[in-house]
């Protein structure tokens, strides 16, 4: 994989663990440990392509969740 810099300020890009996630249709995804690069300056997250597809089938429910949890809404 080529270095990436960060297209929103030009910061380098390292490569991080973190939790992503993503409101669709009414519903919660919690994404865990997912692979991304995060800018060094700017704190930007980037989602490499391959998995942000996951995620796609994950919330199309071609996925089967780890587990499920109660989201309080406020
Ligand atoms: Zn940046």
């Amino acid at each position: 994989m080529k270095d990436s810099l960060c297209a929103v300020c030009g910061g380098k890009l390292r490569k991080q663990k973190t939790s992503i996630d993503r409101l669709v249709g009414g519903h919660l995804y919690l994404f865990e440990n997912v692979s991304v690069q995060a800018c060094d300056q700017c704190g930007e997250i980037w989602i490499p392509g391959s998995v942000a597809e996951r995620m796609d089938q994950a919330i199309q429910g071609k996925l089967k969740p780890k587990r499920r949890i109660p989201v309080p809404v406020y």
